[in-house]
């Protein structure tokens, strides 16, 4: 039987091996159920905000309780790794979103969870199960449970130290760690510079993102041909947008990835504008092997950017 010293040793030597895999954070939160966010996550889903992603409704009550993803569960460890790139696309070019530069996070992410899940099961602490943005989990609300930062007026989350440009990802388990603080604060205070630079004002109040409106859904999401409820422009952005996080202030402080594998094909940011025009298939399969842009595929990507091309 594992005692409370031993998590606490367990603990610390989780939160080194998480950093040697290239995570900038790490944070322990007790498994309760996410009583409070059901009225804020059910008045979003009846207003329709999540547009046509169907999956948003399936499961809510499993974002709530995470005991029904994980019976017995005690403990949610969140984890952040930075996919900030060393160096961006040309500025006047039509713009993927950052964390798309790279292979897909998900394969990325799960091995080193995978890695770190196994000094808990190996050493008989318990069982876990590894998540990375793949069920229905409210991520960066246990993120910020588990203290790592707290949520933007943007909705995303926003450490202190480093910014917003995080993927978040988690270890739910059985085993019963000492749990930190959550992340009580917010920093965002009078500032409004991701609303106010949004180009299709698809944050409607602090924290609430119409997905209607919002670019990120309308270039990966969305099936089919654009209609006459698709935004008029989509200011460059053929995959994803950063726009808000580009303007939060506590951005100037991101902190460049670590990880070989979110590194972009070199032809990436070479890429002009009249070259995304003239992009074959065999050149796409070539930049975006592996990477989440495949989600679109071919014909996905070109029609977002004869739409971003007017
Ligand atoms: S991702 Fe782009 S479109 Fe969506 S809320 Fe942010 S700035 Fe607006
Ligand atoms: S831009 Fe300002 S309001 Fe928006 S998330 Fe950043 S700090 Fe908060």
């Amino acid at each position: 039987m594992k005692n409370s010293t031993d998590l606490k040793k367990l603990k610390q030597q989780i939160a080194t091996r998480a950093k040697q895999l290239g995570f900038s954070f790490i944070g322990f939160a007790r498994a309760n159920q996410l009583d409070h966010c059901k009225n804020r996550l059910n008045a979003w889903l009846e207003n329709g905000y999540h547009a046509e992603m169907q999956y948003m409704e399936n499961h809510a009550d499993k974002r709530i309780d995470i005991a029904k993803l994980f019976p017995g569960a005690k403990t949610v460890i969140s984890f952040a790794h930075s996919y900030f790139p060393a160096k961006e696309q040309d500025p006047e070019t039509l713009k993927i979103a950052k964390y798309a530069y790279g292979q897909d996070y998900h394969h990325v992410l799960k091995k080193k969870l995978a890695n770190i899940l196994n000094m808990i099961t190996d050493n008989g602490y318990g069982s876990g199960r590894i998540f990375t943005d793949s069920a229905p989990i409210l991520e960066r609300e246990w993120a910020r449970r588990a203290g790592i930062g707290w949520i933007g007026k943007h909705s995303l989350l926003i450490t202190p130290k480093h910014g917003s440009f995080f993927f978040l990802s988690e270890i739910i388990t059985d085993a019963e760690f000492p749990y930190d603080a959550p992340f009580d604060k917010n920093y965002c205070g009078t500032c409004t510079r991701c609303i106010d630079a949004c180009p299709t004002n698809a944050i409607i109040a602090p924290g609430i993102i119409d997905s209607n409106k919002c670019l990120s859904y309308w270039t990966i999401e969305h099936k089919g041909e654009f209609g006459t409820n698709t935004p008029e422009k989509f200011s460059d952005r053929i995959f994803g947008c950063d726009i808000c996080q580009d303007v939060c202030p506590w951005n100037k402080k991101s902190i460049v990835h670590n990880e070989n594998s979110f590194a972009p094909h070199p032809d990436l940011l070479s890429l002009k504008k009249e070259d995304w025009k003239k992009l074959s298939i065999d050149h796409f399969n070539i930049l975006f092997k592996k990477s989440p842009v495949k989600r679109t595929k071919f014909s996905g990507l070109t029609r977002n950017i004869k739409k971003a091309n007017g």
